[in-house]
């Protein structure tokens, strides 16, 4: 017999157990999005490579190690997108949409090329949302408080949300002089990684995962006290909006974000319930970005939401709802019988909106088809055999209570709407 083929590492299927669970989630999200105005935009999930190494940046462990890079048959560099925003600018830019404000939102899958492991996929989920043309920090405050009203419609608990202000490019810029020197003045203690990005990207140091290297991040200067007046202004605003808003917050030093892009805000929710992958969204203004694309220049703020890190939390804190899959099982045994079923499930379903119904289908004994039943999760299950067909009855047997009645087929629908 050949071998089965198998997916690839890190690549997951989401079977059918599962995505009741996605599907609330992403109803949730879609529902709390649209409540704020936004719209959902739909870009391919490939696009040209020099895109992401552009926008991304070239010194960052996306594009140094993590994109599914190809040659298209035509001898193209194309990339499966690792991450959302670099396409969603493309595609705005591209159609015209920075000309006014724009409220955005996407949702699907991402490609890295991680290592795999709990909370770390080589295809993932995010939704992603983007606004275009907002100067903020109005708006920065907005999208975070968006974001805590989408835990709280979902019963999340168990995350907090952190925020830092990386200033203007020129802050930035002198504060890397000062990282610099820092860090060179301790260089026998960088690892590896933090060696190679010492003059090429030393902000990307801070955002190391590597425990030995926290010692070293925790005593490095920080890019607060080094921030534009401008930037300050803001973060104070955003920070006083939070809290007028009520919303408790951290401000975390150290939080610079994997991606070059960002500037100003930043903001991540994290959980210690989840292991070391403890980002559950993430995500900041990068003002600088359609710009450094050759569009003209627009604001920009957005942030993602990591699809199975939100799911793996809501298991983690009993925070998922139970949902019923089937409201009616029906059982028939007999030729007669089963197809009588099919033609009085349908009158049901014209009868009943949203009834979900199971015809057992296939045949088989009353004992074989009450087992299906059983594990269906039904409440009721109907029952029709040769004496229910002659007398146009089903029996209709409650689950919880194991009790039965006999009800006639014209009387079915109130019967079940009670
Ligand atoms: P991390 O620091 O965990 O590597 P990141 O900074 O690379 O995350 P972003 O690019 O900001 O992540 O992506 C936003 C969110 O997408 C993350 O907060 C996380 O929830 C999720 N995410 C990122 N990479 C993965 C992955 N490989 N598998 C599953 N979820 C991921
Ligand atoms: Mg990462």
């Amino acid at each position: 017999m050949a071998e089965i083929i198998r997916s690839i590492r890190g690549m997951n299927d989401i079977l059918p157990d599962v995505t009741p669970y996605w599907q609330v989630v992403e109803t949730a999200l879609k529902e709390v999005l649209s409540g704020y105005g936004y719209q959902e935009i739909r870009f391919p999930i490939v696009e040209k490579t020099e895109l992401f190494c552009r926008s991304i940046g070239e010194v960052t462990d996306i594009v140094e190690k993590e994109m599914y890079t190809f040659n298209d048959r035509n001898g193209d560099q194309l990339t499966l997108r690792p991450e959302g925003t670099a396409g969603c600018v493309r595609a705005a830019m591209q159609n015209g949409l920075l000309n006014q404000t724009q409220r955005l939102w996407y949702m699907g899958p991402m490609f890295r090329h991680e290592r795999p492991q709990k909370g770390r996929y080589r295809q993932f989920h995010q939704i992603g949302v983007e606004a275009y043309g907002f100067k903020g920090p109005d708006i920065d405050a907005e999208m975070i408080l968006m974001t805590a009203r989408i835990w709280k419609k979902l019963g999340l608990t168990g995350a907090t949300l952190q925020i830092n202000s990386l200033g203007s490019t020129e802050a930035r810029l002198a504060y890397r002089d000062v990282l610099i020197a820092y860090f060179e003045s301790h260089q026998d203690e960088l690892d590896e990684d933090s060696q190679r990005r010492l003059h090429s990207n030393p902000l990307r140091i801070l955002d190391s995962k590597n425990p030995a290297m926290q010692a070293l991040n925790d005593a490095a200067p920080k890019l607060i006290d080094h921030l534009d007046d401008e930037s300050r202004q803001e973060f104070e605003v955003l920070c006083q909006s939070l809290d007028d808003a009520g919303l408790a917050y951290e401000v975390n030093p150290r939080l610079v974000r994997g991606l070059d892009y960002y500037g100003k805000t930043v903001f991540e929710w994290v959980t210690d319930q989840l292991g070391s992958q403890g980002t559950i969204c993430a995500g900041g203004r990068y003002d600088g970005l359609v710009a450094q694309l050759g569009g003209k220049a627009a604001t920009a703020i957005g942030f993602a939401i990591g699809i199975e890190r939100l799911i793996s939390l809501l298991e983690a804190t009993d925070a998922l709802p139970i949902i019923p899959s089937v409201d009616v099982y029906f059982v028939a045994v007999g030729e007669a019988a089963a197809k009588q079923s099919l033609l009085l499930a349908e009158t049901l379903r014209d009868q009943i909106e949203n009834l979900k119904l199971i015809t057992h289908c296939g045949g088989g004994s009353f004992k074989n088809q009450f087992k299906r039943a059983d594990r269906s999760g039904a409440r009721w299950t109907l029952i029709l055999g040769d004496d229910e067909l002659s007398q146009q009855v089903v029996g209709v047997k409650t689950m919880a209570t194991g009790e039965q009645e006999t009800v006639a087929w014209d009387a079915l629908a109130n019967y079940l709407k009670l």
